[in-house]
């Protein structure tokens, strides 16, 4: 009886001093980042040395040796180049468009912009009567005859109700990917898309949109949402209007590129890979601060708080700058190919690509009893530091690649109340990232992974 008892006070003693070292340890993760501050410059020099990232741009080239010297300057035990060859979509000139009332003469010009991927328009734009639907199912529903020879305006805005942003966002995507595709069979000569907010603003928000080789191209633009509410307005009022939009955007042959991955090797387990990541590439039309800037420099800040605060890691800890994730995914395509030829044992990948914002936990994609582990081992831990949200389902773009051959993926969630101003936009620039909470991004990556390292994923 006695010496049972002795051994749950050891047990609970030992686990308790597990928990009391490791929460040691992940506050230092915290006041090491918000300290040094060192994410938030990284992401300065990438914002402000090079600013816009799209694939195959000079830009995206320059940042892929931009991350390679951060990387050197580590210190960590290898740095290299993984070649992929992207697709290079150029906007070209900046467009145009207005909303004309031709009963009054007149004339509004509203900002648009290119949806990446499409083709422009003829060198004297496109002029047309305007047909409104909600989103794809309410097109769906329409008769050719309403829609031949004009410009389809899909019009879903952000479902407000959704605490999650991504949600929303998540709900009204499906029409500036599929809107040109699935409009050009009914006859519409282009598509006007609802940018991508929450707000109500002057901001055009552009993205991929998509086509298929069986349907003729039309081109396709988003309007800014303030701009889509005054279309809105406008044929209310006023059937008979007539849009105008230009485009000169252009796609050119794929051109070589690059993931660029640094790693620091596991003292115990070297083939064991802990995935770490966020992508390089960022749309042409500001800094790609939140989108991604903020990720990649927050999966390097791992690497450097391990180094800084001197820990070995048992595992191998794996930082991949993914290459073209905006407009095509092959830097993420591109590595789990290579991983899975090369029989690369990955036990975890943890990505960041939903903007620097206070983190909240991590979503998970993993089966039941790893996401059962996940919550009952460290949640409490993480709970302290409050990032301990780990119920949400899903895993980033680039490390779902991984699907199949990698346990556990997941992504940095953090708060998602303002990623939506500035995704995609004009907007998004270093200056519209907070360093805080930049950091505490990078500390909750690190706490994150400095776990899985530590314990592996149980049995
Ligand atoms: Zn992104």
């Amino acid at each position: 009886m006695k010496s049972s008892l002795s051994i749950l006070i050891l047990l609970f003693a030992t686990s308790s001093f597990a928990q009391s070292t490791d929460s040691i340890t992940l506050a230092h993760f915290f006041e090491t980042a918000l300290t040094e501050d060192k994410a938030y410059s990284d992401l300065h020099d990438i914002c402000k040395q090079i600013g816009p990232r799209l694939s195959g741009s000079d830009g995206a080239s320059k940042a892929v040796v931009l991350v390679q010297k951060i990387l050197h300057s580590l210190n960590i035990d290898s740095v290299w180049l993984q070649k992929v060859m992207v697709p290079h979509w150029v906007r070209g000139e900046k467009e145009a468009a207005s909303i004309y009332y031709p009963g009054f003469q007149l004339k509004q010009t509203v900002p648009i912009c290119a949806l990446g991927g499409s083709i422009a328009t003829p060198e004297t734009g496109i002029n047309a009567h305007v047909i409104e639907v909600k989103g794809l199912g309410q097109l769906q529903k329409m008769n050719p005859s309403d829609i031949k020879g004009k410009i389809v305006f899909y019009n879903e805005a952000f479902d407000q109700s959704y605490r999650e942003t991504f949600n929303a966002y998540s709900k009204a995507v499906p029409q500036r990917w599929g809107g040109a595709m699935e409009a050009a069979p009914y006859g519409a000569v282009g598509v006007v898309v609802r940018s991508m907010a929450q707000h109500i603003d002057e901001w055009p928000h552009t993205g991929a949109m998509g086509y298929t080789d069986s349907v003729v191209k039309i081109p396709a633009v988003a309007i800014s949402s303030k701009g889509a509410e005054l279309l809105n307005e406008s044929l209310k009022k006023e059937k008979d209007i007539e849009f105008f939009f230009k485009t000169s955007c252009q796609t050119r042959p794929d051109t070589t590129s690059y993931n660029v991955i640094g790693e620091i090797k596991g003292a115990e387990y070297p083939n064991e890979i802990i995935v770490i990541g966020g992508h390089l590439d960022s749309w042409d039309l500001a800094e790609g601060a939140q989108d991604d800037g903020a990720g990649v420099v927050q999966s390097i800040e791992v690497l450097r708080l391990f180094k800084t605060l001197g820990i070995k890691p048992k595992r191998t800890i794996r930082f991949v700058a993914f290459m073209n994730e905006e407009n095509g995914g092959r830097g993420g395509a591109k590595y789990a190919e290579w991983a899975k030829t090369n029989g690369e044992k990955h036990i975890a990948a943890i990505e960041s690509d939903a903007g620097g914002f206070t983190p909240r936990g991590f979503s998970l994609e993993t089966n039941d009893t790893l996401r059962a582990y996940v919550q009952k081992t460290w949640k409490t831990l993480l709970d302290k530091f409050e990032i301990g949200s780990l119920d949400d389902v899903g895993a980033g773009a680039d490390v779902d690649h991984l699907k199949g051959i990698c346990p556990l993926l997941g992504e940095l969630h953090p708060d998602s109340q303002r990623y939506f101003d500035f995704h995609h936009t004009g907007r998004d620039t270093w200056e519209n990232v907070n360093d805080r909470e930049l950091e505490m991004g990078a500390a909750a990556m690190a706490s994150f992974v400095y776990l899985i390292d530590k314990y592996g994923l149980g049995k």
